[in-house]
C-alpha cells in the first residue's frame, strides 16, 4: 500500500474533532433547500476549532473550506487536524475531495486529515493525500 501508515491512531481530541464536525452538520442539515449535508471542523495547533457546513451553489464551497475559512478570519494560520463528516448525524466520515486536496495542500501539507482507510479511522498528512501535486510559482 502506498500510503504510510505510521500507527496514525486517533486520540481523544481527535474523536472529539469528529464529534464537532458531527455537531455542525446535525445543527445545520438541509437536504432540501441548500443542500447542506457535510460538517468539517479543523484543530489549529493554538488548540481552537473551527467548524463549517458546505455552501451550496454552482461552484459551491466544502465543508472544509468554510472551516478553514472560519479559522484564517479569526488569524490562525497552524492547522493540526480535520475532518469531514456526511449525513443528518454526521455519521459517515469522507474524505477531501480533489479540489479540497489542492487547498490543504497550499496551506498545510503537514495537517493531518481523519478519513477512513479500509474501514479504520485513521489520520493522514495532507501532502499524502495529493501525489505529484501541482505548486504554484515562487
Ligand atoms: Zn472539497
Amino acid at each position: 500500500m502506498w500510503l504510510s501508515n505510521n500507527g496514525n491512531l486517533l486520540t481523544d481530541k481527535d474523536q472529539e474533532l469528529i464529534a464537532q464536525a458531527r455537531k455542525a452538520i446535525r445543527l445545520n442539515y438541509d437536504g432540501i433547500n441548500y443542500n447542506h449535508t457535510v460538517g468539517a471542523a479543523v484543530r489549529c495547533k493554538s488548540g481552537n476549532v473551527y467548524t463549517g457546513v458546505n455552501v451550496y451553489s454552482l461552484h459551491g464551497a466544502c465543508a472544509e473550506q468554510v472551516a478553514i475559512g472560519a479559522a484564517i478570519t479569526q488569524r490562525e494560520r497552524d492547522f493540526e487536524t480535520i475532518v469531514a463528516v456526511r449525513g443528518k448525524e454526521g455519521e459517515e466520515i469522507i474524505p477531501p475531495c480533489g479540489n479540497c486536496r489542492q487547498m490543504l495542500y497550499d496551506y498545510m501539507p503537514e495537517c493531518e486529515v481523519i478519513l477512513m482507510v479500509h474501514e479504520e479511522e485513521q489520520k493522514i498528512r495532507a501532502k499524502e493525500l495529493l501525489p505529484f501535486a501541482y505548486k504554484a510559482e515562487d
